[in-house]
């Protein structure tokens, strides 16, 4: 008889416990005759039996060793299915397109380890990999963070930074009664959409990650202030001010403004900076 299978929290195992809600995730996640799919941590294979049955191809990477051979005995029949056991933040996400996507289109469905979610995240967006979709069940308050605005509650610098990349589209709530074990929060399903030709464009993305990552560190100062901490050293803190200024009160907030506004600022700056 096989060894009874105990969940790890450290691996933010939540699994999912029927099949309604992986149905309507891999319903939305871009997956078709043409589009395979990674999924980033199948778990027992809740979600991965629904993507089977859609994508030509899916390519399915779990970290847990011990889930491993349960997984290849429950897809050992599904010739579009294959396992990596690795951690998905030290997986060459390009090279396993070249190997196993040739010709097809990918999108990527998980329900993530909410344990690492933001650097999975940015790491599938920082590669440049022409997904169709980044469709993933993340804690909900996560997923208003990034789908949220200028001025609303959670807007933050990782708000940003994904939606310069992407276009984040909200789904639907998964309550925590959906998992086992129950967590403690509820969750949400969002597509990430990159941006085939992004409508933002700084002049220096290192520049406007440093606005950005500036902009935000500290919620309560104006943003002459927060900038002036990152930029002190290049600029003075009158010729930020002129800056801002041009298009805003003295006064205005970080979060107050939009990706295009941000990077319209950092251009400003890396016009004078760069000497
Ligand atoms: N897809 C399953 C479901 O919906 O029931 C499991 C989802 S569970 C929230 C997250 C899964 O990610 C677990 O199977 C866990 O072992 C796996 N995992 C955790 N960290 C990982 C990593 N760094 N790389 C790949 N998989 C990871």
């Amino acid at each position: 008889m096989e060894k009874a299978f105990t969940k790890k929290k450290a691996l933010g195992q939540n699994f999912l416990t029927s099949d309604n809600i992986p149905m309507r995730i891999a319903a939305v996640c871009g997956a078709d005759e043409n589009t395979g799919v990674i999924e980033i941590g199948p778990g027992m294979g809740i979600l991965t039996k629904q993507l089977v049955k859609i994508a030509p191809k899916v390519v399915a990477i779990e970290l847990d060793e011990e889930l491993i051979p349960h997984l290849n005995k429950r897809f050992e029949d599904a010739q579009n299915f294959k396992l990596i056991n690795n951690d998905v933040l030290k997986c060459d996400i390009k090279q396993i397109l070249e190997d196993e996507f040739d010709g097809l289109n990918c999108c990527v469905c998980a329900n993530l380890p909410y344990y690492i979610t933001t650097p999975i995240i940015m790491k599938l967006l920082e590669g440049d990999y022409r997904f169709k979709a980044i469709t993933v069940m993340i804690q909900k308050e996560v997923a208003d963070r990034l789908a949220s605005g200028p001025k609303e509650d959670g807007y933050g610098a990782i708000t940003v930074v994904v939606n310069y990349y992407a276009k984040v589209v909200k789904h639907f709530k998964v309550g925590a009664a959906n998992f086992s074990p129950r967590p403690k929060v509820d969750s949400a399903v969002i597509s990430i959409i990159p941006y085939e030709d992004k409508p933002v464009k700084p002049v220096c993305e290192k520049t406007f990650f440093e606005v950005i990552k500036g902009a935000f560190a500290t919620r309560r100062k104006t943003l002459v202030n927060s900038l002036s901490a990152v930029f002190g050293d290049r600029l003075t803190k009158e010729a930020l001010l002129d800056i801002i200024t041009e298009n805003h009160t003295p006064t205005v907030r970080g979060e107050e403004l939009s990706v295009a506004e941000l990077a319209k600022i950092s251009d400003r700056i890396y016009e004078i900076i760069k000497g």
